[in-house]
């Protein structure tokens, strides 16, 4: 037995398909290094709806608040767009991030330097850039009330509220300076303390928070001037913590400043459980593919980074994160692609197995 739990919910579409992945290197650290995990596979999503007519049973839920942590590949499909809100796959998804409270997202921007080229930016721009988005996950204007429809007069208005308490700060706060500590003692606090109320709340307790993390250098900046400042020179930041609506903006921006859907990973934490772990899900930022679907195309990795992701946050194994990260560069560095990552004439592309396969050699390689 081992005192490291996860519960691995493969999910729809290329889901399992990456999964299968992330298995093949959970085996590998189990074999060639000693470091065991207590695995149980489960249904999610759409694959969960057929099984048992709802994408989470009460028994996942269950079983996801035990675990120390939740490796999530991708829920949803063609198939299931029909379906009753109420059962759609992606509420197995909600249900898991609203009943684990897990109010810090985790949006890393990494550039390996061998996919410099597919951003957008200029090369020296984005060439080794490592950055970390906390997005606040529970709160904000996305849940605030009132919210809602409304006849006013002859005409109808929209209405949905930035609300956030000092707690909810409190807590992203926290964790963003805990990350920082772990890095490189910089944060960047993001919000509109110029034209709204809750910007000027964030602002007083992200500052508040600061003073029991004195090593770490925080600064503050208008979301619209950080989008600006992201896309002008992004190397400027290490973490950066913001509300649910600015981090939704501004993390799939800083996502796309370094190429490819299928190299993505998200890290979701919550309060921490009685062993100090915090509560955890893990999922790559790309959905189920459908396009792509069964055909062994999909590329694992941004799912084999979430896993790395949890090493480092869930399990304290930050060397053995290192270890997968450094493994899946000299992949890319020896030229290896799945089909999304191919611009290059005359480079076969690798399938999903054989992507897998070469991470594994790679971690054998560094040994
Ligand atoms: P998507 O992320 O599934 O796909 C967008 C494009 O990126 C597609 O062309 C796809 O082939 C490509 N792509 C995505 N991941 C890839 C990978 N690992 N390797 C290679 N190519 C990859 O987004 P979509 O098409 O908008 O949504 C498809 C389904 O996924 C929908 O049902 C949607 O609701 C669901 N979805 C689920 C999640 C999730 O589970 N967290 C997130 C987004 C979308």
């Amino acid at each position: 037995m081992t005192d490291r739990s996860l519960l691995v919910l493969p999910g729809d579409g290329i889901g399992p398909e990456v999964m299968a992945e992330v298995r093949k290197i959970i085996d590998w650290y189990g074999t060639a290094r000693g470091i065991t995990f207590d695995v149980t596979e489960d249904l999610v999503g759409g694959c969960a709806y057929d099984a048992h007519g709802t994408p989470l049973t009460d028994a996942t839920m269950a079983k996801a608040q035990e675990v120390d942590a939740v490796l999530l590949g991708a829920v949803g499909g063609p198939k299931y767009d029909k379906l009753d809100f109420s059962v759609k796959p992606e509420r197995g998804l909600l249900r898991l991030r609203k009943e684990m409270d897990l109010f810090a997202n985790l949006r890393p921007a990494q550039c390996f330097d061998a996919l410099a080229d597919f951003s957008s930016l200029k090369k020296d721009v984005v060439a080794g850039l490592d950055i970390m988005i906390v997005r606040e996950l529970t709160s904000g204007v996305y849940f605030g009330e009132p919210r809602g429809i409304i006849e006013e007069g002859n005409e109808r208005v929209g209405i949905n509220t930035q609300r956030y308490t000092e707690s909810e700060i409190d807590r992203v706060a926290r964790s963003a300076f805990e990350l920082a500590m772990k890095r490189n003692k910089k944060l960047c606090s993001m919000e509109k303390a110029n034209v709204m109320e809750s910007g000027v709340l964030w602002r007083e307790v992200v500052t508040e928070v600061g003073k029991d993390y004195p090593e770490v250098e925080l600064s503050h900046m208008y979301a619209d001037a950080g989008a600006m400042q992201l896309t002008r020179w992004p190397k400027q930041f290490d973490v950066i913590v913001t509300d649910n609506l600015f981090g939704d903006l501004l993390s799939d921006l800083a996502a796309m400043l370094t190429g490819s859907l299928g190299m993505l990973p998200s890290a979701s934490l919550g309060a921490p459980m009685a062993n100090g772990r915090p509560k955890a899900l893990y999922e790559p930022v790309h959905g189920s593919a459908p396009d792509i679907a069964g055909q062994g195309k999909a590329n694992p990795i941004a799912c084999i980074l979430s896993f790395a992701m949890a090493l480092r946050y869930s399990f304290d194994l930050g060397d053995e994160a290192d270890r997968l990260e450094k493994a899946v560069e000299k992949v890319l560095a020896d030229g290896k692609r799945t089909a999304d990552l191919l611009g290059e004439e005359g480079v076969t592309p690798l399938s999903t197995a054989e992507m897998g396969d070469a991470v594994v050699e790679a971690l054998q390689a560094g040994l």
